[in-house]
């Protein structure tokens, strides 16, 4: 049986912060309601949701923020990829991707997730 495609990311090492909420959440520390998980990357439920589905796609790699993500072009890619699979499935389809980038623009947690924002009509500028 020939072996599977390797996932996107998956040949740079996994970085912890022992400190980081997010990293401890991928440990399995922290308790979280998944609805994905596979080699570089975990999508779970947001605890606050700000629309119908809500879930937060997480490198399991600890990077900072969406510009550090970006210099892992296929793990960025695998990210925005499960993204829309989500979508699909726990929605219709349709999704906002949105990375907070800096405490400015809301960023609370310094370890880089995509908010999954579906389930319905968004509003304009909601997130
Ligand atoms: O983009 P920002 O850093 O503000 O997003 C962090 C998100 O992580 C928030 O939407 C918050 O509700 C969520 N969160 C969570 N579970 C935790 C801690 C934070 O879903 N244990």
């Amino acid at each position: 049986e020939p072996a599977s495609a390797p996932t996107p990311g998956s040949a740079a090492a996994i970085r912890v912060d022992p400190e980081c909420v997010f990293c401890r959440i991928i440990a399995g520390e922290i308790p979280s309601e998944r609805v994905h998980e596979d080699e570089t990357v975990i999508a779970f439920k947001d605890l606050s949701p700000k629309a119908p589905v809500h879930v937060l796609v997480v490198p399991r790699t600890h990077l900072r923020d969406v510009r550090e993500l970006a210099d892992e072009p296929s793990l960025l890619a695998h990210v925005a990829s499960v993204a829309g699979d989500l979508a699909a499935e726990l929605a219709d389809g349709d999704f906002r991707l949105v990375f907070n980038t800096g405490a400015q623009a809301g960023q609370t947690v310094f370890h880089v997730h995509a908010h999954v924002l579906a389930g319905g009509e968004l509003a304009e500028g909601e997130m």
